[in-house]
């Protein structure tokens, strides 16, 4: 064992303060406990004595509302006590939601719809992730919709999804992800195909209308909506759009003045636009390029690697499969046939005949039955990736989470790639 590893420290809390570290350095564990008092981490309550382990990359914030006592053990790169956060101005937000809930519940109708918007690296996944944990203590079921294709929370980067809560979320691995409503968009950044990107937002909206339709607790506990960072031009727009889509009642903007007050003036007056501060522990800016390109392999490995440690590797030939490619090179406007409009072409379905140019891609599996546009509009029962190509055997071999054979033969191909490391 290193020197480093046997680094342990103890910490006292003051009710209302939160304890802050970050783990940085490869291969590197924190392990933390509780030894008294009570505490929490985004909103999912520490068990008094048990341990939880956190490898590289972790952010964490340890927050108390009446003191304790946390153990830290091993070598963390940020380690700081702070005394000022925004957890009353949260835990405020969650008490509002509260009560429309408690009213929704009475007339059974309908609980708060709720998007949470704001720059990168504010806090929105946190904050939704708060506002869940907090939902599900209080015995709701609201489902969380995430529409950060570059983030994927609820699947990998390149999909939006929805999820009901039913259970706070686990201190290091995040919410349990059983059945999943997943659709796949498959680029990293909504402003690569805004069309698509819009129509599988309503797509996925009014599905979740549907389930709130269908299951009285959910109906009146609501919905969080977590959403991308970029909140310029086309951006501004689609946001403005998937506040439409869910028919939102509720918009909290963190962080950005700016967006605040363009929200409060294009939105109609019943729904309420509230700003919240940003909580200090998001100071450090990530440089956003480089990370996230890394956050979105090990997002896409932590995918393919959740259902089983080994995912299982099989060959397809060429003609058990169709795969399909989103979006048509654009037609000039003069060649463009009678009754199509310009960006037709970019939610058009192209057949692709496999090729080595699929190498390393993500493929969507999709859930339709059919060969028409119903593929584009359908969600997906989860994703493989290409791993070889070979056109004199007329086979292509799939790194997937589950064995042989797949569950539909249609395929979608995504514009991410993942490579095994191991
Ligand atoms: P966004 O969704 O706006 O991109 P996130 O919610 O993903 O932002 O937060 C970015 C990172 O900051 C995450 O790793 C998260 O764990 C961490 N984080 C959030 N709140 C705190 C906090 N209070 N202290 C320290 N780290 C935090």
């Amino acid at each position: 064992m290193s020197e480093d590893k046997r680094i342990l420290q103890e910490f006292k809390l003051d009710p209302d303060n939160e304890l802050r570290f970050e783990v940085e350095t490869k291969n590197e564990k924190v392990y933390l406990t509780l030894k008294s008092g009570l505490a929490e981490v985004f909103g999912t309550e520490l068990v008094k004595a048990k341990t939880y382990e956190f490898t590289a990359g972790a952010k964490v914030a340890v927050y108390t509302w009446h003191g304790c006592v946390v153990e830290i053990k091993g070598k963390t790169d940020v380690i700081y006590t702070a005394k000022e956060t925004p957890m009353v101005v949260y835990s405020n937000c969650h008490g509002a939601l509260e009560f429309m809930r408690a009213d929704a519940e009475k007339d059974n109708k309908r609980g708060p719809i709720a998007m949470i918007v704001g720059p990168c690296d504010v806090g929105k996944s946190t904050v939704c992730r708060i506002l869940l944990n907090y939902a599900v203590r209080m015995g709701r079921r609201p489902i969380f919709v995430d529409l950060d294709i570059a983030q994927g929370q609820i699947s990998i980067p390149g999909t939006i999804g929805a999820l009901m809560i039913e259970r706070p979320a686990a201190i290091d691995e995040g919410f349990s992800q059983e059945a999943p409503l997943v659709y796949h968009v498959g680029h990293k950044s909504p402003a690569t195909n805004p069309t698509l990107f819009n129509m599988l937002v309503l797509q996925l909206a009014n599905t979740v209308k549907e389930r709130l339709e269908v299951n009285k607790k959910t109906r009146s506990s609501g919905v969080i909506i977590n959403t991308c960072g970029w909140i310029k031009g086309t951006g501004y727009k689609q946001l403005i759009n998937s506040a439409k889509g869910f028919e939102v009642d509720v918009i909290m903007v963190l962080d950005q003045e700016r967006l605040y007050n363009e929200l409060v003036r294009d939105m109609p007056n019943f729904v309420k636009v509230v700003f919240l501060p940003k909580s200090g522990g998001l100071n450090v800016q990530r440089v956003q390029e480089v990370n996230q390109g890394i956050r979105e392999l090990e997002n896409i490995s932590m995918e393919l690697q959740k259902n089983s440690l080994y995912p299982h590797s099989f060959d397809v030939k060429f003609s058990e499969v169709k795969i399909y490619k989103i979006g048509a090179p654009a037609l000039p406007d003069s060649c463009l046939p009678l009754g199509m409009k310009a960006d037709d072409h970019l939610t058009k379905l192209v057949m692709l005949t496999p090729n080595a140019g699929l190498l390393h891609h993500i493929l969507a599996v999709s859930f339709s039955e059919k060969d028409d546009d119903d593929i584009i509009l359908s969600h997906v029962a989860g994703f493989v990736c290409v791993t070889n190509v070979d056109p004199e055997r007329q086979i292509i071999t799939l790194l997937s989470p589950q064995p042989k054979p797949l569950p539909n033969n249609t395929l979608i191909l995504s514009e991410l790639q993942f490579m095994d490391s191991h």
